[in-house]
């Protein structure tokens, strides 16, 4: 190994660091707090729902009429 190619190693290495602490900055999905009632037509979410579906903010039935919307 040369010296370029222990500086770009070492660059890659940097970059990447960079980038891990980055997203370990950024609030994961996982970690969203589900609402418990829909953000839309208020009816309550089940827990299962709540649970399955991490920072979920509408119930099945919204959440659908959303999703089609979207497309
Ligand atoms: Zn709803």
């Amino acid at each position: 190994m040369d010296i370029f190619d222990s500086a770009s190693a070492l660059e890659i290495k940097q970059t990447a660091m960079a980038l891990t602490n980055h997203f370990k900055n950024q609030p994961k999905q996982t970690q969203l707090q589900s609402a418990e009632v829909c953000n839309e037509c208020g009816s309550d979410i089940p827990k299962a729902r709540q649970d399955a579906v991490k920072g979920c903010q509408f119930c099945t039935h919204c959440q659908a009429l959303a999703d089609k919307g979207k497309r």
